[in-house]
């Protein structure tokens, strides 16, 4: 069984590359049993298909801070 950071380290790794058949399928169980990163892997799938444009603007926002 994956731990929390086992897993959170394969959701970073699937937005890079495929997962291997057995890297998903960990990861799916885990999720099944995880709300936590089940909630973290929509997160970072939604940032995902924001796109690099969207996540340098949040970055950026945080470092300029209020203008
Ligand atoms: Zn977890």
């Amino acid at each position: 069984m994956l731990t929390c950071k086992q897993a959170t380290q394969l959701m970073s790794a699937s937005q890079d590359r495929s997962l291997t058949r057995k890297e998903h399928w960990s990861l799916k169980m885990h999720e099944m049993l995880c709300k936590g990163c089940r909630n973290c892997h929509q997160q970072l799938n939604l940032l995902h298909q924001l796109g690099p444009e969207w996540q340098k603007r949040l970055q950026g926002d945080e470092e300029k801070g209020a203008s």
